[in-house]
């Protein structure tokens, strides 16, 4: 299994709604009066983890091929196929190693974009990156409300996103395009906590699809746009360009 060549598929994260993926003192203090977002520690601002996408684009591609990769008690599907197109793009577990090559699939983490930053820095009711929404939840008996107060990033944000997919083989192209039928799937889906109470709806935006072949590194050649997709900005286009 030879490396061919290299994919990049880069734009902007938009949040559509406001955005809470929870930091790790989050899980510590659930009931709690705070619930973090999760931050950089370089800049004290937001970001979007790559394995929080990655792992939702895992996991929406779990459902829709359901026949295929759902397992019965629900799991996270991991399987020993060496033909697996969802183990071999998003990975296996470190103990199933198994002649796939490797995992083809790096999701990055996302920063906000600089704009964004500015338009935070202009926002009073905006401290690093988030605005803190006060949520009431309700006892079933009694109806007495219990004020929660919520961190999210503001509807609007910009972040920058980028994803690495490597090909080895002929069929990684096909893969490929399962990445973009995923990206798809998290648009009509949601990222990061409280979902179908309104949060974490997303869209991706001015995306694309770039190649850099193996003789390309040799030779110090950049990014190229993949003529296929060079018209095609959002993941849908770029899904139905691929096809
Ligand atoms: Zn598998």
């Amino acid at each position: 299994m030879q490396f061919k060549g290299n994919y990049l598929i880069r734009g902007k994260i938009l949040c559509c709604t406001g955005l809470h993926i929870g930091g790790v003192a989050d899980a510590i203090k659930i009931g709690g009066t705070d619930a973090p977002v999760i931050m950089d520690r370089m800049t004290s601002l937001p970001y979007i983890p790559g394995s929080s996408l990655k792992g939702k684009m895992r996991s929406l591609l779990e459902q829709r091929h359901g026949d295929k990769w759902l397992t019965e008690k629900g799991n996270p599907h991991n399987c020993k196929d060496p033909g697996c197109d969802l183990c071999i793009t998003f990975g296996r577990g470190a103990e199933d190693n198994i002649m796939a090559g490797p995992t083809r699939l790096i999701v990055r983490d996302a920063y906000p974009d600089e704009g964004t930053i500015g338009n935070w820095n202009d926002k009073e009711d905006i401290m690093h990156g988030t605005e803190v929404k006060g949520e009431n939840f309700l006892n079933r008996i009694s109806s007495a409300a219990t004020p929660r107060f919520l961190e999210r990033v503001p509807a609007g944000s910009l972040f920058n996103f980028e994803m690495v997919f490597s090909v080895y083989a002929p069929d990684d192209l096909k893969r490929l395009a399962l990445v973009f039928e995923a990206m798809s799937m998290v648009e009509d889906n949601y990222l990061g906590a409280s979902g179908t109470r309104g949060y974490g709806k997303i869209a991706f935006s001015d995306v694309e699809l770039l190649e850099k072949t193996k003789d390309d590194y040799t030779s110090g050649e950049d990014w190229k746009p993949y003529q296929k997709t060079a018209d095609a900005t959002t993941a849908r286009e770029i899904m139905a360009a691929l096809k």
